[in-house]
């Protein structure tokens, strides 16, 4: 990698501070499997489908899987709701993936456990502010990262997933284009030291991965000198360049499965061993380290708004439907522009490499 210094916005939007986990009460085992099957009776009845990311519970995931829906990344997550013939999109996962899933599916009812589950990402990058930074830099051509409201996809040229920034960025540079990038400065600055691009970075970051520290990884590196090191590049420079593998969701859970190491020590949300166990199930995982100096846990790394996703909260929501999606129409006409040129890239792209895979 070449060192660069990155280019940042030089306003600083006040520190995201993140809620306290949800606290849901221990089901024993009948009660989960009563719970789950009325879940089941309540999906049918709807004609609706569970979509869920890689980082929510692992009964919801274990739930999406048996009864006909998908486990995925963000990506992923917006071409299976696309594609899906149910009347209703069950988003597991925090806002911005419910949003997009409305906005690319107007005619079906979009539902989600919680609609308050947002992300640092998202809550760091207003649109307002960031409108306001934009016009400051007309020349350049505006890419921002899925975990976005749907107000900054309406202002952006280009939206991408982690799995799909660096071909997209490789393209713009390519045709000449100088990028402006939000929100995530640490996964702008490794797309920016991947492509060569001319790239001016939003100030954000995700308060999960900006937690896993380098010093700590180097040490428990140490002690695990056969494990492949997993990381998803919302985390800092000190930690990405330590990495094996640095990639999307989907990537780092195909290494587990096709490396031949028998460890891998994990830097994402820990959401996705559920994934990565169910896959590789011989395989040790280890979680990267999150703790500084003095720190009570030695990995903490739950994102707490995709905690608030859970089987009690996912009946409540199926009963009540008062956790609905809904987008201004005019607002989705323009936020569908930038989605749908990223999924027609994707789709024109199915053959190429796709990040650091
Ligand atoms: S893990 Fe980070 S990027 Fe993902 S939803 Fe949570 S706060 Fe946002």
């Amino acid at each position: 990698m070449t060192p660069m210094t990155p280019m940042i916005q030089t306003n600083p939007r006040p520190p995201i501070v993140a809620p306290p986990h949800p606290q849901w009460p221990d089901l024993d085992p009948t009660a989960k499997q009563a719970l789950k099957d009325r879940i089941r009776g309540l999906l049918k009845a709807q004609n609706a489908v569970l979509v869920a990311h890689y980082y929510t519970d692992g009964d919801l995931q274990e739930l999406a899987e048996e009864t006909g829906g998908h486990v995925a990344d963000s990506l992923e997550m917006a071409r299976f709701g696309a594609q899906s013939g149910a009347e209703t999109l069950v988003v597991c996962g925090v806002r911005f993936m419910g949003e997009t899933a409305k906005i690319l599916n107007p005619e079906k009812r979009v539902l989600m456990p919680d609609l308050a589950a947002t992300c640092s990402l998202d809550e760091g990058c207003p649109a307002d502010a960031f409108t306001a930074f934009c016009d400051a830099h007309p020349d350049r051509t505006v890419v921002v990262y899925a975990n976005t409201s749907a107000a900054v996809k309406a202002r952006s040229d280009w939206v991408v997933t982690s799995s799909i920034a660096l071909p997209i960025v490789r393209h713009l540079a390519a045709r000449g284009e100088k990028v402006l990038w939000a929100p995530d400065k640490h996964l702008g600055h490794y797309v920016e030291r991947q492509t060569g691009a001319d790239m001016l970075l939003w100030d954000g970051a995700c308060v999960v991965h900006e937690e896993f520290k380098g010093f700590a990884l180097d040490r428990l590196r140490r002690l695990h000198p056969d494990a492949a090191v997993l990381v998803h590049p919302e985390a800092p420079d000190e930690v990405v360049e330590q990495a094996d593998v640095v990639g999307s969701t989907t990537a780092l859970i195909k290494a587990v499965t096709e490396l031949p190491n028998p460890e891998f020590i994990v830097a994402t949300d820990a959401g996705i061993f559920w994934k990565m166990h169910q896959l590789a199930p011989h395989k040790r995982l280890i979680a990267a380290p999150t703790a500084g100096e003095g720190a009570t846990c030695e990995s903490c790394a739950h994102c707490p708004w995709m905690a608030m996703n859970a089987l009690q909260s996912l009946e409540r929501v199926l009963l009540t439907g008062d956790q609905e999606v809904c987008i201004e129409p005019t607002l989705r006409e323009r936020a569908v522009i930038p989605i749908r040129r990223m999924l027609d890239f994707a789709a024109a792209q199915v053959s190429a490499p796709r990040l650091a895979d």
